[in-house]
């Protein structure tokens, strides 16, 4: 019998299925999908659900709108602002319930202004540079010596510092704590961060670590992690490179003007989480949580991170309403913000709630850019594997297969859940090349969003969404993380 016809049996047989992997320990053959048209019709209401969204997903032009006409959607601007009004009003017209935003205090916005950087000496060429968030412009154009920062360890941090007051200073590698400063993060972070402030550079350049001119794109208003007070920037890695062989190979001393125009805001603000729910007909005070992050970087539109995890979000409720059967559990949609500046919106939603964690049957989280779905970690947890292995069980045949034996570390919004001992999981997916030209750069927009892996995104996500809404069984939650991680 054919795997997949043993799923189109009925969903009820999942616990069975859970068991099923017995027979799954055959090294299951390459299984032949094409996205979106599972190989059977299926009868039973995941099946259905998978094909509620292989047929009819608003996914894309979703996406669309959000990013070509909202556009970049920066926590604390406006535009992200505009983009949660926009959400808040798809997701009431999908049938939504207790569609509401939810307020915390994030800090001084930050506004980015035009940037520019050109040789003044040697080939005169312009650099490909951005401003870095959260930093203060240089209130008109600059000019200095570009030296070159190499420290690989605090002490020689501190000793090079003296030698870089007043020049632009191109960090070509950063302290890094030894093996027993490991032992305490805290403390190295605080020393590192004092010696940061100590500095009295003209102005901080930061390589890109992607190649082919692709920027990365970072910074936060939280003290906590704003070291030198300079005007910084990244730079592309092919210009960092151009300047570091003309100061160490050519013995030239570079001088570069620089323009950068941004500036932080005066006024601490709220930034908002967006909140809606699909009521649960038969445990509706149990939870299962839909999320990713609404807001974005701003060099471009934000299209694979987090536009992907934030329409695939909004599908997962479309889909299941559109369904017109109510989940056992009430399935509850997040657009957190906040994200890219230290998981701000999911860590300030977790606190808030943190009575009713206990409520929480799992927290599924997408931010992976394009790529398909694979699976889910299991957070170093062996007890979650065989509810994860039902949840994925009606997407095997559609790629999803991978139980990941790994935690999947701070960097998105399923952490402040885990951290207070929630199964909390951010999906696997292809890679692609999200982290090698989409992530925080200036090519972060639509053309590079594939709809047919959005849309097996989507089913990937609604149908696990379905399964631990549906299941019998509660999922054990773990002992709270005695100290919170850096984020
Ligand atoms: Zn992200």
């Amino acid at each position: 019998m054919k795997r997949l016809s043993a799923l189109a049996l009925c969903l009820c047989a999942l616990p069975m299925l859970a068991q099923a992997p017995a027979k799954a320990d055959k090294k299951p053959e390459k299984p032949h999908f094409e996205f979106g048209i599972p190989d059977k019709p299926f009868t039973s209401d995941v099946a259905k659900l998978i094909q509620e969204i292989g047929d009819h997903s608003q996914a894309f032009a979703n996406l669309q709108q959000m990013t070509d006409t909202i556009g970049p959607r920066l926590t604390g601007s406006q535009k992200l602002r505009d983009a949660q009004k926009w959400a808040m009003d798809k997701l009431t017209s999908y049938g939504a319930v207790n569609v509401h935003e939810e307020a915390y205090d994030f800090g001084k916005p930050w506004f980015r202004g035009a940037a520019s950087a050109r040789l003044l000496n040697g080939n005169n060429q312009q650099l490909e540079i951005a401003q870095w968030a959260w930093t203060n412009g240089t209130k008109g154009p600059i000019k200095g010596q570009v030296a070159l920062l190499e420290a690989k360890t605090l002490a020689e941090f501190k000793a090079a510092l003296p030698s870089l007051d007043g020049k632009i200073v191109l960090a070509v590698s950063r302290p890094r704590p030894t093996a027993e400063e490991r032992k305490d993060m805290g403390a190295w972070y605080k020393s590192y961060l004092e010696l940061a402030k100590q500095a009295k550079y003209a102005a901080l350049l930061t390589s890109s670590e992607k190649d082919n001119g692709f920027l990365t794109m970072s910074g936060s208003p939280n003290p906590r992690w704003s070291g030198s007070t300079a005007p910084m920037a990244v730079i592309s890695k092919e210009h960092a490179n151009l300047l570091k062989r003309l100061i160490k190979e050519d013995g030239q001393h570079p001088e570069i003007e620089l323009n950068l125009g941004g500036h932080i805001g005066e006024t601490p603000v709220k930034a908002y989480n967006v909140v809606a729910e699909i009521k649960g007909s038969t445990w509706p005070d149990q939870v299962v949580i839909v999320g990713g992050h609404q807001d974005s970087w701003d060099l471009a539109t934000g299209a694979t991170d987090n536009g992907t995890g934030t329409v695939v979000a909004m599908e997962t409720l479309r889909a299941i309403k559109a369904l017109g059967v109510a989940p056992k559990r009430t399935i509850r949609v997040i657009l957190f913000s906040g994200e890219e500046e230290g998981l701000l919106g999911s860590n300030a939603y977790a606190e808030a709630h943190k009575a009713d964690m206990a409520k929480i049957q799992a927290v599924l989280v997408d931010d992976m850019g394009t790529g398909a779905i694979q699976g889910w970690p299991d957070m170093g947890q062996e007890q979650w594997r065989g509810y994860l292995a039902q949840a994925m069980a009606p997407m095997n045949n559609l790629g999803v297969t991978d139980i990941g034996a790994f935690i999947q570390p701070g960097d998105t919004d399923h952490w402040p859940f885990y951290e207070l001992g929630v199964p909390a999981f951010a999906a696997i997916q292809d890679p692609v090349d999200y982290m090698t030209m989409t992530h925080h750069s200036q090519v972060d927009s639509l053309e590079h969003v594939n709809k047919e892996t959005l849309i097996q995104g989507a089913q990937a996500m609604a149908s696990a969404a379905w399964v631990f809404a549906n299941m019998d069984a509660r999922v054990p939650h773990i002992a709270p993380a005695t100290k919170k991680g850096p984020f």
